[in-house]
């Protein structure tokens, strides 16, 4: 199978090294010119339980290098997903579909306003990793990928793609209700990731203090309505599975936390961002998580 990522950050390059590794033909593209360049000439480092394993991957920063395919993966931050989608759509040959497992929503839609519905796929993965260094990742956590049809107008048949990730050792699910899958996630994120980045703490750190908790508890509760009012039922104890998540990553900074740690642009428009303009559509107030998402865009805007 031709597969091409795009965006070979941390999880780019992590599920190319699994599919090169199973034999895929594989192709990476990221606009990181040192990074690309290190891949190309010393292959692609993995480092897992301190031991760091290499593989020979094809990399580029042109879409026009690699061949049409198969499968085309996006993987870059959700605040580039529409440039990658307009490469994704020229990447795909004839039968090729996308998918994305970013965090976030949003991101099929942007996709899904750019091909049919047949060839957009979605999902989240368990998976976890972190950039060292051009060339070079760690592969910092192991779960399940779960994908599905963004779109229930569909007759594509996912399990050639479940088979070829589960051989490449990526454990993966195929999930009739992706959408509520990638709710779930997001939900996760709404409650844990913008109020750990405005705070510098870790994630187990939400669980200290009562008044964290409450602000956890009514970030996910406006989130929850919001899900509901589009037609989306989750479970009642979504904010105690916030919880269980927060204590089972205690000691991890998450990626919004990493993200203002090194005065990046964090993902806030596809995370608590997305709750405030879902409640907007539906005439909802969501104040916390307004209050929220004007904080960690003031804190990025205003990096030194
Ligand atoms: P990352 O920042 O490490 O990688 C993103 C890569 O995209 C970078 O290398 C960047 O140079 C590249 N890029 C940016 N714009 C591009 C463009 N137009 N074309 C091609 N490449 C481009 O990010 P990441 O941690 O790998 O996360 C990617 C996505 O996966 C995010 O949505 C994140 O929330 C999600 N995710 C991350 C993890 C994790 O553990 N890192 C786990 C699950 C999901």
């Amino acid at each position: 199978m031709n597969i091409t990522i795009i965006g070979a950050g941390a999880m780019g390059s992590l599920f190319g090294f699994f599919f090169a590794r199973s034999g895929e033909n594989v192709f990476l593209i990221d606009i990181w010119q040192e990074h690309v360049n290190a891949i190309n000439s010393n292959g692609l480092g993995v480092e897992f339980d301190g031991k760091t394993t290499r593989v020979n991957i094809q990399a580029s920063t042109k879409r026009q290098d690699t061949p049409k395919s198969d499968l085309v993966i996006i993987f870059v931050k959700s605040t580039q997903t529409q440039q990658a989608a307009a490469q994704a759509v020229k990447c795909i040959n004839d039968k090729g579909v996308i998918l994305t497992l970013q965090n976030g929503m949003g991101n099929a839609d942007i996709i899904s306003q750019l091909v049919d519905a047949d060839k957009v796929i979605s999902g989240t993965t368990s998976h976890g990793a972190t950039i060292l260094g051009p060339g070079l990742i760690r592969h910092a956590g192991i779960g399940p990928t779960l994908i599905g049809m963004w779109s229930k107008n569909n007759n594509f048949e996912l399990e050639n793609i479940k088979k070829i990730f589960c051989s490449a050792g990526i454990d993966t699910k195929i999930e009739d209700n992706i959408h509520l899958v990638v709710w779930k996630k997001l939900i996760i994120n709404v409650g844990i990731n913008a109020i750990t980045a405005l705070t510098g703490i870790k994630n187990g750190s939400i669980l200290d203090l009562a008044p964290t908790g409450e602000l956890v508890r009514s970030a996910v509760k406006e989130a929850c309505d919001v899900a509901m009012a589009h037609g989306v039922k989750l479970a009642d104890d979504m904010a105690e599975q916030v919880f269980k998540v927060a204590e089972a990553t205690g000691l991890n900074r998450s990626s919004m936390g990493q993200d203002v740690d090194h005065k990046r642009q964090t993902e806030i428009d596809a995370i608590n961002g997305v709750i405030v303009s879902l409640a907007q559509k539906k005439g909802m107030s969501v104040p916390v998580n307004q209050t929220l998402t004007a904080l960690v865009k003031t804190l990025q805007k205003n990096y030194k």
